[in-house]
């Protein structure tokens, strides 16, 4: 069914009684000539410009567990391309293009708002580093304007600018950054990849990858060997248990990264805020809640959830930049599972196994690639080449030291 106004008209008429399921339940066929291994927003927008852009439609995403229920539906929605390496640049800004016309193309509504990205500094050094950024950033052709401290002070009023512990001297606006509904984004990107013809295979754990004379011939999983002449791994934060399947030893360390919702109240803030002196950030969603988070727990876990420490930490940056919200209540907290890489930016390259590709290393921002991640390695797989956006995410950098250093933390992920 398309989504228009007349549809929305034409069910209220007639009791909502027609909906249709957003996407098909298909068994599994004997062999595909692409499978995706997981159904997170990176495994299932490159199904969807698989069969989109290269015309590949005989495709299968399987997911162990359901779709939305990985990072996808864990994350705090932000969206920005206010990057400063020439890899990354480029390839966000990609994706915020992407992200600015993609409820059209997918017929879904994922609530994609440009309410603007904040990152708050507090000293003249960080003034300096986020100017570089700036500039970095026009000078790609994208979006940024340095704000001074009562630019700040006018637009969130709400920021403790005076007595903070970590003054707060202005910030990097980038007006095009915003948020999207999460979840909607996986729900969008499912049933789109479905009209196309793929099957998105929920419950279908991948547990063996079958490799002859070093090419992939398929997949065992819990409903049977699968088999397919090209493989894409976008399994996020099991990244390496999956490519440890095929015996590669990823560059990758997997660690926890809460998120928190407070109660509901009247609008409060109408960005996206960044401080600058520690790791937190905010956002209201449209039920009213502010979404935060901070940063990793700093330990290795598989676990989709965090520990005491981190929140405490996180509620004390929340208070120190908006005293007003330690009157707030917190509604929910959850964790997701980061893959980290120890440059701090991405992996998307075909591997030296023949058919085998390989999508992971998104650290702490892999929600805002979604759309920019399925674009190019659905290109990588459909080719067996990478598109230029992509062409330095390689896997063989950390072997010849071409890092994107983006985090600047080296490699401690724990630090980025
Ligand atoms: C708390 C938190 C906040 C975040 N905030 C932001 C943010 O504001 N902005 C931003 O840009 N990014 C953010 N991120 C990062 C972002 O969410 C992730 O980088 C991105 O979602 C990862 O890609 P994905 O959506 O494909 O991952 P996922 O949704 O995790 O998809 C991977 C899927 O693979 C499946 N899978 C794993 N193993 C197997 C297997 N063996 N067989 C079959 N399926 C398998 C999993 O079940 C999962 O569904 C945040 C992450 C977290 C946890």
């Amino acid at each position: 069914m398309h989504y228009s106004i007349f549809s929305v008209l034409s069910q209220a008429w007639k009791g909502q009684t027609g909906w249709t399921p957003m996407w098909r339940e298909p068994q599994p066929k004997r062999a595909y000539d692409a499978i995706i291994v997981g159904g997170g927003g990176h495994g299932l927008a490159t199904a969807y410009y698989l069969a989109k852009n290269h015309g590949v439609t005989n495709v299968a995403v399987l997911e162990k567990g359901w779709i939305g229920g990985g990072n996808v539906g864990r994350n705090t929605t932000i969206i920005r391309s206010n990057y400063r390496e020439p890899g990354n640049l480029p390839f966000y800004e990609k994706s915020l293009q992407l992200w600015e016309g993609l409820e059209q193309d997918i017929n879904y509504n994922a609530m994609v708002s440009q309410r603007g990205v904040l990152n708050l500094f507090h000293s003249d050094a960080q003034r300096d580093a986020f100017a570089y950024r700036g500039n970095a950033m026009r000078l790609h052709g994208v979006d940024a304007t340095l704000l001074d401290r009562e630019a700040v002070r006018a637009m969130v009023p709400t920021l403790d600018l005076d007595n903070a512990r970590f003054p707060i001297h202005g910030g990097l606006l980038q007006k095009r950054g915003g948020t999207v509904r999460h979840d909607a984004v996986a729900w969008g990107y499912a049933r789109a990849a479905d009209r196309l013809g793929v099957d998105i295979i929920q419950n279908c754990e991948v547990t063996g990858i079958r490799i002859v004379a070093g090419a992939v011939t398929g997949v065992e999983t819990t409903r049977g060997f699968i088999g397919a002449k090209k493989l894409g791994l976008a399994a996020a934060g099991n990244s390496s248990r999956v490519a440890a399947m095929a015996g590669l030893r990823l560059p990758i360390e997997s660690h926890v990264l809460q998120a928190f919702v407070s109660e509901g109240i009247k609008p409060l803030v109408d960005t996206v805020v960044t401080f600058g002196a520690g790791h937190f950030y905010v956002s209201q969603s449209d039920k009213g809640g502010l979404v935060f988070g901070g940063s990793l727990d700093g330990y290795n876990s598989y676990a989709q959830r965090g520990n005491l420490p981190m929140v405490e930490d996180v509620l004390e940056e929340a208070v120190a930049i908006m005293p007003s919200l330690s009157r707030l209540r917190m509604l929910r907290s959850w964790g997701g599972i980061m893959d980290m890489s120890m440059d701090g930016s991405p992996i998307i390259d075909k591997t030296d196994i023949t058919g085998l590709y390989l999508n992971c290393g998104w650290c702490y921002g892999g929600f805002k690639a979604t759309p920019a991640s399925g674009f190019c390695f659905a290109h990588t797989i459909a080719n067996d080449a990478p598109h230029d956006l992509n062409a330095a995410y390689r896997l063989d950098r950390f072997a010849t030291g071409h890092l994107i250093n983006e985090g600047g933390a080296g490699a401690q992920p724990n630090l980025h």
